[in-house]
């Protein structure tokens, strides 16, 4: 699919280091409007340094790194929400010791507390109480009593408060229960359909590429195959390397 405009995210030739090791080797992608990208690969390939580098979390290094316009190097972490650039990070990350509602209110804490954004806000909680029933049920339960999937509902809720335009997601599925884990992925269809664009970070390579327009392949911080995500997944090295046995895709 030809896609003429400039894109919403744009990086090229991304690296990211820890101490003297290079975790991400240069890397080149973009997302477009109303995409849902996934990066797939196996573990330890880089996938989670590129989101953190993305969200601010790690210091990196590109040629080009560009969000809506705006070089990412020059945005401070707090300045990425309202500019609609939100990270669900692995492991969830929900305030454990505050309700399911506070967590709630803390995404949307950015936009303010106006009459007119406490009215929005209102109406934003009740949209997510559609979208995650199980989340209405325990609106004044801690957040930290939560079952893994509940919390991965809470976490991408809590994201989706803040009026996000890309949504960075980090492993939603990884750990939970096979009936969790095609809720989180029903959610997130259900909220690329709404215009949300999605960079999806998944082990789950299966539903992963079911779901998404494009996708990447990340081998040992470098990116070994790309292309539309029906394509990929029809390719015999994806799947002999992420759709059933554990081979490497580079030499
Ligand atoms: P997984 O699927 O297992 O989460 P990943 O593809 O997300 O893996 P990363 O978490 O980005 O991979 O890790 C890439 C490499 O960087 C790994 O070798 C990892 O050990 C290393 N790494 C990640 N974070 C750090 C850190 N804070 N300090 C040192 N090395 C790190």
């Amino acid at each position: 699919m030809l896609n003429e405009t400039p894109a919403l995210l744009s990086v090229h030739n991304l690296r990211v280091a820890y101490g003297g090791i290079e975790a991400v080797k240069g890397i080149t992608l973009h997302v477009h409007t109303g995409e849902l990208v996934c990066l797939i690969g196996s573990n330890g390939a880089g996938k989670t340094s590129t989101l953190k580098a993305l969200a601010g979390l790690v210091n990196f290094s590109a040629e080009k790194a560009v969000y809506q316009n705006q070089a990412l190097a020059t945005l401070a972490v707090h300045q990425r929400l309202p500019l609609g650039l939100a990270l669900v990070p692995e492991g969830r990350g929900v305030f454990t010791r505050m309700t399911v509602l506070e967590n709630l209110l803390l995404g949307a804490h950015w936009r303010g507390h106006s009459k007119a954004v406490q009215r929005e806000v209102a109406e934003d909680i009740e949209q997510m109480w559609t979208l995650f029933a199980r989340l209405a049920e325990r609106q004044h339960q801690l957040a930290g009593t939560l079952s893994g999937g509940e919390q991965q509902m809470l976490a991408m809720a809590r994201a989706l408060m803040g009026k996000p335009k890309l949504l960075l997601l980090d492993e939603p599925s990884m750990g939970l229960a096979p009936i969790m884990v095609e809720r989180i992925f029903a959610v997130i269809e259900q909220v690329h359909k709404q215009g949300i664009s999605v960079l999806l970070v998944e082990q789950n390579a299966n539903m992963a590429l079911a779901l998404a327009n494009r996708a990447y392949v990340l081998e040992s911080g470098l990116i070994a195959l790309e292309g539309p995500a029906a394509v990929l997944a029809q390719d015999p090295r994806v799947q002999q390397a992420y759709l059933g046995e554990q081979v490497g895709l580079l030499p």
